[in-house]
């Protein structure tokens, strides 16, 4: 199954909220998935908007995420590290009432510390969040984002370690990010195998990817730029994903937003049709080349 949808309300819908954006994305843009973005400050969702949110992604097939706020340091001092829980934790409990799969966050920085004591922090403090998720019977995954900076945590490998040690937690494949972290790794189709390949031991049985174009230097994301204009292609990407019929959400995060959601959906429909041979293809519809 092949999801696709982009990082918050669309560019182009004139309503402003998360409501009308999730309208929009399935209405106009026909696509199906959304990640919402409680990313400038803490974002209010009053329970109707949040009721509705629900009934509407259930009755029209479309798979929520929530993106949490980006300043977390679960790796800082412990006045941060209670802030940033606290605001996991308003994200998670509308994320879980909203009915959305994943409530994705970025685990923090280095500081001073070694990358061994960041490690040992934050996974501590994401054994005592997925505490409090059970406690409060939360049903929505936490993802733990990669980063594109050297001085910012979050290299795959360190995401995945994370994965091994506290159960319950998923990676959130930030593409960009790996690509622009390894100073432009992402190119081919070995490049994006091997990605795939590092995961391999933690058994995921979907994929929630974040794609965008970035301008990097020296292993350092500078900003995201349209898929189109950055130099990680999709296609050898897409290939993997229907060779492998991988279960995989694409959502989203070039400052194009939907209009590169779209673009994803082309390149998916265009490698379809270049398997089945016909001249029209659904990204949702795998059936005839599985
Ligand atoms: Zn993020």
């Amino acid at each position: 199954m092949i999801r696709i949808g982009q990082a918050g309300i669309p560019l182009s819908c004139k309503g402003r909220t998360n409501k009308d954006g999730l309208i929009y994305t399935k209405q106009i843009l026909d696509l199906n998935a959304l990640e919402i973005q409680f990313v400038r400050g803490l974002y209010i969702m009053e329970d109707e908007e949040a009721q509705f949110i629900s009934n509407y992604s259930v009755e029209n097939d479309v798979e929520l995420h929530v993106h949490a706020p980006y300043y977390i340091n679960l790796a800082g001092t412990s006045d941060e590290i209670d802030m940033s829980i606290e605001k996991i934790m308003y994200s998670a409990r509308i994320a879980n009432k909203i009915g959305a799969k994943t409530v994705v966050i970025h685990p923090g920085y280095y500081g001073k510390e070694s990358e061994r004591k960041t490690m040992k922090k934050i996974v501590k403090n994401t054994k005592k969040i997925i505490g409090i998720f059970k406690k409060e019977k939360i049903k929505t995954k936490l993802g733990i984002e990669t980063m594109g900076k050297q001085k910012v945590f979050g290299s795959l490998e360190e995401i995945i370690e994370i994965c091994q040690n506290v159960k319950g937690v998923i990676p959130v494949i930030g593409l960009g990010h790996i690509h622009a972290r390894l100073n432009g790794a992402l190119k081919k189709r070995e490049d994006f195998e091997d990605v795939f390949e590092k995961l391999k031991p933690l058994r995921l049985k979907h994929f929630l990817l974040h794609i965008t174009g970035v301008m990097y230097e020296n292993g350092n994301e500078y900003y995201h730029i349209p898929i189109k204009k950055g130099d990680m292609p999709l296609a050898p990407l897409i290939e993997i994903i229907l060779d492998k019929n991988l279960d995989v959400t694409f959502i989203s995060e070039s400052p194009l937003l939907e209009h590169d959601a779209v673009y994803i959906r082309l390149q998916v429909e265009k490698a379809i049709m270049k398997r089945t041979g016909k001249e029209e293809a659904d990204y949702r519809d795998l059936s005839e080349i599985l």
